[in-house]
């Protein structure tokens, strides 16, 4: 039973579905327009490496984030009256989630030649790419992204991509979401989650102010090298339409700039025929604190960024039919994502770095 759940119906993916660890690293090692930066290394010894596009410039930092405001000078955090929008994508938080690996080495791709792996002209993201600060982490996760036996979940049933998300108990029973939650690091494993690094560390969870994680590390130090205006972490769920989640902890000023990208999102979604899951006013959304606290949460109060967790479809098998998507159709979701991402930075910049600009 466990044997056929974990095989899955196991579709071939089309060429331009490259998500796997040495997909990254292919991807990477090629780069000669932008720059690639090793950071540390992974649980399991795998590197973390992330690119960036578009100069910036320098930092004149005198203090941390929360000394600065201290100070109430968040000017001596980053000055960004001289910097350009800067925007960073993450992908593979949680390793298993491959859309948005795919989405980011199709991008890296465009960054470096103007086309995907599809052949696609984008130079209308190019255009809008140009004066922006653009930083790219693949996977941050390798180490779970390396235990997938799967390229995609196009066409899996919900027990198959249990199976590669959440793992198994030591009696081959399934996790799921969000129950396993209550373990962290997990223990009583059967098959380890491809949410986990290999030391059983769900990165979104981890223990961020005592002893992050080689990962939690990389990311932390690189947002605080970039100190981007926006940070976007990618994940998937399943049969659920793309969305995004709750924003709690953001000043409000960052909450009115992405409930009107999550409206243009939602727009160019629906013209294309995508399911997007309308994103609430946060203004009429529920208070939550610790509840909604995690990963880019963290990275929000450690950089100043805004930040923002999006959920892509993962096309499984569902009796939804909106919700059946494929390979194009996710990926075509992650490049209006791209795209509304670095319209958003550059167009609503004064209220992203609203605090770090002068007068
Ligand atoms: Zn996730």
């Amino acid at each position: 039973m466990l044997d056929r759940i974990r095989a899955g119906k196991n579709l071939p993916v089309p060429d331009y579905w490259r998500g796997t660890v040495d997909d990254v690293d292919e991807v990477l090692d090629q780069v000669t327009r932008g720059r690639v930066i090793s950071l540390r290394t992974s649980a399991g010894g795998r590197l973390l490496r992330a690119v960036v596009y578009g100069s910036q410039a320098p930092l004149r930092r005198t203090a941390n984030l929360n000394s600065a405001f201290g100070a109430s000078l968040p000017r001596a955090y980053v000055d960004k009256t001289d910097r350009r929008p800067s925007l960073m994508l993450v992908g593979g938080a949680h390793g298993s989630e491959m859309e948005g690996i795919v989405g980011l080495v199709n991008l890296i791709h465009v960054m470096e030649s103007g086309y995907d792996l599809l052949g696609r002209s984008w130079k209308s993201l190019l255009d809008l790419a140009e004066g922006v600060r653009l930083t790219i982490l693949p996977c941050l996760n390798p180490d779970g992204r390396a235990r997938v036996g799967l390229n995609s979940y196009v066409g899996e049933s919900a027990e198959t991509y249990r199976y590669w998300m959440q793992g198994t108990r030591r009696d081959g029973t399934l996790y799921s979401w969000p129950a396993v939650k209550e373990f962290h690091p997990i223990r009583d494993v059967g098959f380890l989650g491809g949410y986990f690094n290999d030391d059983h560390i769900n990165p979104m969870h981890d223990d961020f102010f005592v002893n992050p994680c080689a990962e939690v590390r990389s990311l932390m130090e690189l947002a605080d090298r970039e100190a981007p205006d926006l940070i976007a972490l990618l994940h998937s769920a399943a049969d659920s339409p793309f969305h995004f989640c709750s924003i709690a902890h953001l000043p409000p000023v960052h909450q009115e700039a992405i409930y009107s990208l999550s409206q243009r999102v939602k727009e160019r979604m629906t013209e294309k025929g995508l399911p997007f899951a309308p994103f609430p006013d946060p203004r009429q959304q529920q208070k939550v604190y610790l509840e909604q606290f995690n990963l880019p949460r963290a990275l929000h109060h450690h950089c100043g960024a805004a930040t923002l967790t999006i959920e892509s479809c993962a096309g499984i098998a569902t009796d939804k039919e909106h919700l059946k998507l494929d390979w194009q159709q996710i990926l075509d979701g992650h490049f209006i994502l791209f795209e509304e991402l670095l319209s958003s930075v550059k167009a609503e910049f004064h209220k992203y770095a609203q605090p770090f600009l002068s007068d």
